[in-house]
């Protein structure tokens, strides 16, 4: 149903949709009005050529002052309604208006009052002519409301009839006449109404399909603009990721033919010095892709434990002190008491990221770290007096692998992925990061971090992961279905203090326990080869042997398995895995047995 512009309905009527439309149809009638007193004074002229001398002229000259003057009053209102249509109350101008037209009606209505009784019977029959002709022109000034059609005819047509009736009693039945006349008019002018509103709610619909029409293609745009750029990051990922390995792997297989030629001990301890570097490099690199890719996937989702951000960082700071003092710079750590409710690790890799950078990037100065709180968030920021970073690389250095001189892509100045990590690893726990620099005048960058609300209880604040010492003679199974990582591995642990027994699938791994019973901790690669994995075997085992603590090794980024292995809690050590990372997963598995 349409909604009808009448002070009744319309007052019980909220929705914005009705508004727009009564604003369509009261803007109609009030264009319509602003050419009303040409109109009037067209009417007005008509009449005085025929009647001035019979009514006498200050008789007409008044009526007219008075009919012009609503008009005019009318015409004002219109305008000033049109010029305030943002904020007009539609309902309320729309009553103006009935009222208003009932005035104007009611001064055309006068002149039957003041003029028939004048005038002699051809012209008493002149005027009522001209006045009954008058509403059904209403109609078109009307059409957009029967309420101000109903008022302007009725306006006339009732002192008209009973003027008429007064002065030839015998024809009374002129106003039931003027009455039926009036009634029909109000019926065009509702039909005309409901043509209209129809319009007018045809048109909004045609508006609003076009308006969700640009939407929807204005969406459509955008994703295709991201898939584009995603793609295009991804081929320019890739470009930067072969290459950069590309080039080490060159190397290595340049220092393995200088190994074979059998080379003086100067010339070994050199090589094997490189070699080392080019492991950590590639280390940083593949840690890197492999962090990029876990984000990507959306496979790493933040935790929300308590801890203390400032011990946090600390710790951090302390890692890197002797690099700062070696290039000379002061290291400098603001650190109030910032207890945080969010991800550690994450938080962790961004300040690590953002600090050795800050001493990477600077020669003379200093290195300060600050930590506050805006609110419930708490903010970090590294600073430094480094070299800065010109206004238009701000936005591209966290691009992934761009860097800022370096065409070369000598990997000592790193690989470009750190800020990228940074910014994914930001977007991730819900914190922004800014930076203000300056070229040759150092760089801030600040990290404004979210304190989420805890999960599930009270939260844990220990923060600090001390390194449990691996007892003497501790037995640890190793399963991997790479025969150089259990080789190494074992070494690596015999090399700890540790019984180490290593087996090579599934079947091997339950023959260990067969033999020797449970370990003090098994480590297990996610895939095996077979059917079962790690995590599957892990739980098999401990179900027959009971429980002992589980590390699984994996360089899968997303799998099912990868999954369940979450989802069992046991911990979870990416591969690359440094010796460092290595021993201090063992001690924190060990922990709760020491
Ligand atoms: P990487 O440090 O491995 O090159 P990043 O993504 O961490 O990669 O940084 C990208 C680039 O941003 C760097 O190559 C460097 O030019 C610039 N940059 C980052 N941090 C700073 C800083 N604190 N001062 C000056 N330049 C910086």
């Amino acid at each position: 149903m349409t909604p009808a512009p009448s002070a009744g309905p319309v007052a019980d009527t909220g929705s914005t949709r009705q508004r727009e439309v009564l604003i369509e149809l009261v803007t109609l009638h009030a264009r319509v009005l602003q050419r009303m007193p040409v109109v009037q004074a067209l009417l007005v002229a008509g009449l005085a050529l025929v009647f001035i001398d019979k009514v006498t002229a200050p008789v007409f000259a008044s009526w007219a002052a008075f009919a012009l003057g609503i008009e005019a009053l009318r015409a004002v209102v219109a305008t000033r309604v049109l010029r305030t249509l943002n904020s007009i109350d539609p309902t309320r101008v729309h009553r103006g208006f009935v009222v208003m037209a009932a005035c104007a009606g009611a001064a055309d209505g006068l002149a039957a009052v003041l003029f028939l009784p004048r005038l002699e019977v051809i012209d008493q029959a002149w005027l009522g002519v001209v006045l009954f002709v008058i509403p059904a022109a209403g109609v078109a000034v009307s059409m957009s409301s029967r309420y101000i059609l109903g008022a302007f005819a009725l306006a006339i047509i009732v002192p008209a009839t009973v003027t008429w009736s007064m002065l030839h009693p015998e024809h009374r039945s002129v106003i039931a006449l003027g009455l039926l006349y009036s009634g029909l008019l109000i019926l065009v002018a509702a039909e005309s109404e409901r043509l209209l509103m129809r319009a007018v709610l045809i048109r909004q619909e045609r508006d609003r399909v076009v308006r969700d029409l640009e939407r929807s293609n204005a969406e459509v745009r955008a994703a295709q603009m991201r898939a584009e750029d995603a793609a295009q990051a991804r081929a320019r990922v890739l470009a930067a990721a072969s290459h950069d390995l590309r080039q080490p792997l060159h190397a290595l297989s340049i220092y393995s033919a200088i190994l074979a030629a059998n080379p003086s001990a100067a010339t070994l301890r050199e090589v094997g010095e490189n070699i080392d570097q080019i492991v950590r490099s590639l280390g940083h690199l593949l840690g890197g892709l492999l962090d990029l890719s876990r984000l990507s996937t959306g496979y790493l989702t933040p935790e929300r434990r308590l801890f203390a951000l400032d011990a946090e960082c600390a710790r951090i700071c302390a890692e890197f002190r002797s690099l700062a003092e070696a290039k000379g710079l002061s290291l400098r750590a603001d650190l109030p008491p910032t207890p945080l409710c969010g991800d550690q690790m994450m938080v962790g890799r961004i300040a690590r990221n953002l600090i050795d950078n800050a001493i990477k990037y600077t020669d003379q100065g200093e290195v300060s770290i600050s930590l506050s709180r805006i609110g419930d968030q708490a903010v970090l920021a590294v600073a430094d007096t480094g070299k800065g970073i010109e206004p238009h690389e701000q936005q591209r250095i966290f691009e992934e692998f761009y860097q800022i001189d370096n065409p070369g892509r000598d990997r000592s100045r790193g690989v470009g992925l750190g800020l990228a990590l940074v910014q994914r690893m930001s977007e991730l726990i819900g914190a922004t990061v800014s930076l203000e620099s300056e070229p040759g005048r150092g760089s801030c960058f600040t990290v404004t971090i979210p304190d989420a609300a805890p999960e599930g209880g009270p939260a844990s604040t220990s923060v600090t992961a001390t390194l449990i010492p691996m007892p003497a003679g501790t037995r640890i199974y190793v399963v991997d279905d790479e025969q150089d990582i259990l080789a190494s591995t074992g070494t690596l642990l015999t090399l700890w203090g540790a019984r180490v027994e290593t087996a090579s699938d599934v079947s091997a791994a339950v023959a260990l326990f067969e033999r020797f019973g449970p370990p003090a901790l098994l480590i297990a690669d996610l895939r095996l080869g077979g059917h079962e994995h790690g995590t599957a075997l892990a739980r098999r085992l401990r179900a027959t042997w009971g429980e002992f603590p589980v590390l699984i090794t994996t360089g899968e980024t997303s799998s099912e398995a990868l999954r369940e292995t979450n989802a069992a809690g046991y911990p979870l050590m990416h591969k690359p895995i440094t010796a460092e990372r290595l021993r201090e997963m063992i001690g924190r598995a060990l922990e709760p047995a020491a």
